[in-house]
């Protein structure tokens, strides 16, 4: 099936080792105003804070990322921006971390013009009002946050993990440099790389597909497959902004996913497990749809000296257990993109707690 809806990508970036230190003038060219950066906690106490183009009246905001962003952080984050500015809009935010710092200022972004709490916009295009303008500038790359059009928010009450799906998501702005990842542990780079590759055979073994999404999903690919199956250390100069690049292709050919990502959502509010190593977590059973796709997975993380714990479902409790059904079975549109209509008699409750209880 062809995919007719009109598609926005970001509108500009800056690829390259380096590219950071032209966040100074991309900032200055919003002002006047007040910029505001929030920054993954893990560079507080490292060389980037100074290097900011931060300036009196500005705030740099250091998020704790041991969690993924909650709708309440959100509300809380928004509420910080609208005292400090006293009524006025910041000219910019800028977000510099993982998925879950870029993710945390595009909510921040929508919900400081558009009114009411982060949860009312967790959906499909219920974003009515342009957001602030912001730059986003990854230090981990794999989801794809930087050039999608959601922010993925848990929302406990609700038990889901769903974002505010719509083009003013977007950011405006990308500063992509492969030098701000040189920090990023082995395992983590690992498997939030691997959400790359998980969203693009994910999209296009589904059924909402289109020939630009194939090739941007098959470019993406090829690139994970050299970085971790090929030659060397994964975390090389060259094979950093390869995964930089294969990221932001992979961002753009997502949106469509399959099976892995709602088994990775259930184990994510369940038991908040992160999202990257949740995915492989969730391929790791589902073999019988993706027999290909499990046996890479296999092979790279023998290949990096990379384990999965096993047993993380083996004792849970019923509640548990149920939260697990309810978390991965809401997720109706990737799970019938992958099965069609009908999936919820192939994925019944037994042979979701069967596949958890493998993991
Ligand atoms: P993350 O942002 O949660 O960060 C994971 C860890 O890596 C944190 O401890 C962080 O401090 C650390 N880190 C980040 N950069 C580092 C660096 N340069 N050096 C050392 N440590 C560094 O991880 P993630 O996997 O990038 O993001 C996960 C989030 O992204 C989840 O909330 C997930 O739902 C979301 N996501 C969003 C999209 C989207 O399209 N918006 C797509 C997939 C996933
Ligand atoms: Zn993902």
């Amino acid at each position: 099936m062809n995919m007719t809806r009109n598609t926005r990508n970001v509108p500009a970036y800056m690829l390259g080792h380096g590219s950071f230190a032209r966040l100074d003038s991309l900032v200055d060219a919003r002002r006047p105003g007040a910029v505001f950066f929030y920054v993954d906690d893990f560079f507080r106490n490292t060389p980037l804070p100074g290097d900011l183009p931060a300036r009196a009246g500005d705030s740099v905001i250091f998020l704790d990322t041991s969690r993924e962003p909650t709708v309440e952080d959100i509300d809380a984050l928004a509420d910080a921006a609208r005292t400090s500015c006293r009524g006025a809009l910041p000219c910019c935010l800028v977000g510099i971390g993982g998925g879950s710092v870029l993710d945390a200022a595009k909510a921040v972004a929508n919900l400081l013009t558009n009114p009411g709490k982060a949860e009312e916009y967790q959906g499909w295009d219920l974003v009515k009002n342009p957001a602030v303008y912001k730059i986003g500038v990854p230090t981990l790359s794999g989801t794809g946050a930087e050039c999608s059009r959601t922010c993925v928010l848990t929302n406990m009450r609700r038990r889901l993990k769903l974002g505010m799906n719509s083009d003013f998501t977007l950011f405006d702005q990308l500063l992509l440099d492969p030098g701000l990842t040189r920090t990023v542990p082995p395992s983590q780079f690992l498997f939030t790389g691997m959400d790359t590759f998980m969203h693009c055979f994910e999209s296009s073994r589904g059924a909402y597909r289109n020939l630009i999404v194939d090739v941007l999903a098959a470019g993406a690919s090829a690139l994970c497959r050299e970085i971790f199956l090929g030659p060397g250390d994964m975390l090389a100069d060259d094979n950093r902004e390869k995964m930089m690049v294969a990221s932001y292709l992979g961002g753009m050919a997502a949106g469509n996913v399959g099976l892995v990502h709602p088994f990775s959502a259930g184990l994510s509010i369940v038991l908040h497990i992160p999202h990257g190593r949740a995915n492989c977590h969730a391929l790791s059973v589902l073999g019988e749809f993706y027999p290909e796709e499990q046996a890479l997975l296999a092979e790279i993380l023998e290949r990096r000296k990379i384990s999965l714990p096993l047993g993380i479902c083996s004792s849970l409790t019923d509640e548990q257990y149920e939260a697990l059904y309810q978390g991965t079975i809401i997720h109706e549109k990737p799970l019938s993109n992958a099965l069609g209509a009908d999936f919820a008699s192939i994925l019944t409750r037994s042979k979701i707690l069967e596949l958890f209880k493998k993991m």
